[in-house]
């Protein structure tokens, strides 16, 4: 099974709502006069209203960190010079589809988005950024058509788990290579070409459109996730779900058992979230809702909304093992400390896989989880340090009973390039 779903209560605004966003021929992409009908690219509002609209709502930014998009958007504003917006289509977890789901299907409500964001923040100039190659064909297709201010660039940059952090983008756009920078400075500060910049995630400048056209739906529009949901194991009996997967948009609060069932993974007994960021998760996930404070006061992490289920037949260890590989090939071996902590962490977890850990590899395990998150000039390894993390606290027997001899999954390694958490874009 594999496709896009909506379990937003009927009359509510999604954006897999195609009535909402102008209709999407099957396989193409937003139409302008529709999306015009639909009430896209209305008169821009009084800045001030609209940004109180957005505080008032509680949107958080969908990028991962969940950052307040008011107070983003306020400080880009309020910083000196003239502001740059860029539209971060770049998603580099390799579970998530849903920003290259809307640079294809919803080009005209991102750029709607970005219309509004640059006379929220008094910016003259944005940029698209992606990696996505029909992605940036339906973008420069809707730029064609729609209203010509402000100025809007394309830069195309590469797919790579660290290509979409906020100060890797601004290296990207100014013609340098696509690595994150040490911070302070922030985007905000100090962005493209020197300006202030906001750098938003599509899915919440085109939930900044949505809350603009439906102001009445404002809550809910903010109050809705666009998640990925995918995962490996046997079929429930009469399902075809072995490897499903669907995007979905979902209210907040939404528990993580009714997105399993939702693409056929109701056998699933374990969860990996936020794509690679979240961690492992063991019992008590079922209980979780997809909420940013009840997931990290868990251990996780909502992330990007990307969620991979585990079936009881799956190995836990060898999902982290295969997970701290890919990371830390992935690692832009700019830091020291992470070339150095990625590659420790996924050489011990190949070593518990195959049944051939040292006596001390668990406690240093535990240790390395713990010192190495935020040392790191980007997020990647927190990602690592969490998976291990997790790994430890919620599958502590699985991991003791690798000692001695590797499970039949971690005995045929999956290769190091992420394959098994890639999801193919509906
Ligand atoms: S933490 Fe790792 S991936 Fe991030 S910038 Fe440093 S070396 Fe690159």
């Amino acid at each position: 099974m594999t496709g896009v779903f909506s379990l937003l209560p009927e009359g509510r605004p999604g954006l897999l709502d195609p009535l909402l966003s102008g209709a999407v021929l099957p396989g193409g992409s937003e139409d302008l006069s529709r999306y015009l009908a639909a009430g896209g690219y209305t008169p821009l509002p009084d800045p001030g209203r609209l940004l109180d609209r957005i505080a008032a709502a509680g949107l958080r930014g969908r990028g991962g960190a969940g950052f307040p998009a008011a107070v983003k958007l306020a400080a880009v504003r309020d910083t000196p010079g003239t502001p740059v917006v860029v539209a971060n289509g770049e998603e580099g977890e390799p579970g998530s589809v849903k920003d290259r789901w809307l640079l294809r299907h919803r080009p005209h409500t991102v750029l709607d988005g970005i219309r509004l964001a640059a006379a929220m923040t008094g910016a003259a100039r944005a940029c698209v950024y992606l990696a996505d190659a029909p992605a940036e064909r339906a973008v420069r297709r809707a730029l064609a058509e729609r209203p010509a201010e402000p100025r809007v660039d394309v830069v195309r940059t590469e797919h790579t788990y660290v290509a979409g952090e906020e100060s890797a983008v601004v290296r990207r756009i100014d013609g340098g290579p696509a690595l994150p920078t040490a911070k302070p400075p922030r985007p905000f500060e100090s962005g493209v070409g020197g300006a202030p910049t906001l750098v938003a995630n599509v899915e919440t400048l085109a939930r900044i459109a949505l809350v603009h056209a439906c102001p009445e739906a404002a809550d809910a529009v903010a109050g809705s996730h666009l998640v990925t949901l995918a995962g490996t194991g046997r079929a429930e009996p009469g399902k075809d779900a072995a490897g499903a997967t669907a995007l979905a948009e979902v209210p907040a609060g939404t528990h993580l058992k009714v997105l399993a069932d939702l693409c056929g993974h109701g056998g699933a007994d374990s969860v990996l979230m936020g794509g690679l960021f979240g961690g492992l998760h063991g019992a008590g996930w079922t209980d979780l809702p997809l909420d940013h404070d009840r997931l990290s006061a868990a251990g996780g992490a909502l992330g990007c909304g990307a969620l991979y289920f585990l079936h009881p037949e799956d190995c836990p260890v060898a999902v982290a093992t295969e997970a701290a590989a890919y990371l830390a090939a992935q690692s832009a071996r700019q830091c020291g400390v992470c070339v150095s902590g990625t590659g420790a962490l996924a050489t011990a977890l190949t070593a518990v896989a195959r049944g051939e850990a040292a006596d001390d590899t668990t406690g240093k395990l535990h240790r390395w989880s713990r010192e190495l998150p935020g040392r790191g000039a980007c997020g990647l390894l927190d990602a690592a340090a969490r998976i291990v993390a997790t790994l430890l606290a919620h599958f502590p027997d699985r991991v003791a009973a690798h000692r001695g001899s590797a499970c039949p999954a971690c005995a045929n390694p999956a290769p190091e390039d992420g394959h098994r958490f890639t999801v193919p874009v509906p």
